[in-house]
Parts: structure tokens; C-alpha cells; sequence
């Protein structure tokens, strides 16, 4: 078994360049076995983001409520978290070592936002789909946490506001959902909706100009909120990410279109210029 002193922890999670905070929109898992725009667009920018010392990852399919938890494990699982797809899916794994020291670290930092350690989750497939692009070698340590449904979507911006210090210290914090996401809308092969283009385009406007609060304004937001997230599990990781920024970061898109008539692909970095 491998020990560490307390120097060497330190110089783990030494204070380095401030590193991006990312989101992805992970869209269908069929991104993980199809060779397409979305996935060579995550490899690419894994191959151009500074190597992290962590990875700590919100997924919209870790939903809690009335609690945000934090994965302690020292080898999270695979979670296969879908229902009717080919077998290849099935059979992939992303076996990162988890970082239970700052995952700990983190449940301390998020205490006033009612944190709690777990062990039971992770990495569900909002998490393991992108990282298999971004990291495909699985050698930076992972570890999840969850959103609450339970609280506004303020919340979630106030979260990523407080996660913020850790791209200090070598941490990237990766946030995958979908900037649109309405599964009962869906057709393949079909047009963009109409809502989904809207929703898409002012969630875009608002976050270069950093008017977090219109994106976290449920009742401005109205039934265009509803149309484009029936359930808002896909958009709060976009808001803990937009929380994370800087005022003086840049702001990059990717892969800025729709799949399936209603799921927005959008991605975005906020990286120090
Ligand atoms: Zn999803």
C-alpha cells in the first residue's frame, strides 16, 4: 500500500496556474461507440486543456435533494445508468482512482450548502462518456458530485462560486448535462424545435454576458425554461460551471448545435486569458 506524508499531499494540490472550468453536453450515450463531431471535439480538447491533479465532475444523472454529496471513494465504479442500448455500452468501463482526501476536502468547503460524504455512486454516465474522450487513458484520479433538486437554481451557481478555489490547485471542475434537454420531444433525424434553438441562443447570450442571474431566473426564464428542461436535472451542471467562473476569464464554445430536435450539444470553457 503506497503512503503519502503530509508534504507530499501539499505539493499534490500546491497552488498552480488557475485552471479552466469546462462544461460538456453529453447528449445521447450512443456519443460514447459512434465516431461523430461531439466526441472528436472532447478529444481534442483534451488534448489542449492543462493536465489537471483532479477531476471533479458534476453530472445532471446524480440528483439528491435537500443534500449535495461528494464521492470519497478510492475507486469509484462504472455506473452502466441507461436502459436499451447495444451491448457495447454495457461493456465500458473507466476505471480512475478516485481522490478521497480532496473529495473530503470538498465536503468541508461545501458544508453551508449541507455536503455529505458518500461512497455508494460513482461515475455515472454523464461523467465516464466525456472522460473517456478527455482522459482516455484514466489516469487522473475522479470523483463526483451531485446536484440538489431540491433547492433554486441559484443554488447551483452559488455551489460552483464556492468551487471556484479549487482551480488554484490543479483541479479541473467539469460540468456535463445539456444546455436543452427534452427527451419527450425528441426526433431523430428531425428539425431543431423551435424552443430549443430559443432557449439555446439566450442561455448562450446571457453566459458572454455574464448575466447569471436571467439564466438562474425560473420565473423570467418561464415556459421557455419548461419547454427546453421539463425536469432541470441537464441544466444545473451548466450553472454550477457558469458559478465558477472568473469576471476576467475567456469564454470559448463548442460543439454548438442540436441533436435530435431537442438536446442542445452546446459545450463551454471559462479559461484565464
Ligand atoms: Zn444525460
Amino acid at each position: 500500500m503506497q503512503t503519502h506524508s503530509l508534504q507530499d499531499l501539499h505539493d499534490r494540490f500546491a497552488p498552480s496556474d488557475r485552471l479552466p472550468v469546462v462544461f460538456l453536453g453529453h447528449g445521447s450515450p450512443m456519443n460514447v461507440i459512434e465516431d461523430n463531431d461531439y466526441n472528436r471535439a472532447w478529444s481534442e480538447l483534451g488534448r489542449s486543456l492543462p493536465r489537471p491533479k483532479a477531476i471533479l465532475v458534476v453530472s445532471a444523472h446524480w440528483m439528491t435533494r435537500g443534500t449535495t454529496l461528494i464521492d470519497v471513494s478510492a475507486m469509484p465504479r462504472t455506473i452502466h445508468d441507461f436502459h436499451g442500448f447495444p451491448e457495447a455500452l454495457y461493456a465500458q468501463e473507466y476505471p480512475a482512482s478516485g481522490q478521497p482526501e480532496l473529495a473530503r476536502e470538498v465536503v468541508t468547503l461545501l458544508k453551508s450548502h449541507r455536503a455529505q460524504e458518500d461512497e455508494s455512486w460513482g461515475l455515472d454516465h454523464g461523467a465516464w462518456a466525456v472522460l473517456k474522450f478527455l482522459y482516455p487513458e484514466a489516469d487522473v484520479p475522479v470523483f463526483q458530485v451531485s446536484i440538489d433538486l431540491g433547492r433554486g437554481l441559484d443554488h447551483q451557481i452559488a455551489i460552483g462560486r464556492t468551487l471556484s478555489e479549487l482551480r488554484n490547485r490543479g483541479v479541473l471542475i467539469l460540468g456535463s448535462g445539456n444546455v436543452v434537454h427534452n427527451l419527450r420531444a425528441m426526433r431523430p433525424g428531425g428539425k431543431p424545435h423551435d424552443f430549443a434553438l430559443e432557449f439555446d441562443a439566450l442561455f448562450a447570450d446571457r453566459l458572454a454576458d455574464r448575466d447569471f442571474a436571467a439564466l438562474a431566473d425560473s420565473q423570467g426564464l418561464g415556459p421557455l425554461l419548461s419547454a427546453a428542461h421539463p425536469t432541470v436535472d441537464h441544466y444545473l451542471p451548466a450553472l454550477t460551471i457558469a458559478g465558477a467562473s472568473d469576471a476576467r476569464d475567456d469564454l470559448t464554445f463548442m460543439t454548438d448545435s442540436i441533436d435530435l430536435g431537442s438536446v442542445s450539444m452546446r459545450s463551454f470553457i471559462f479559461h484565464t486569458n
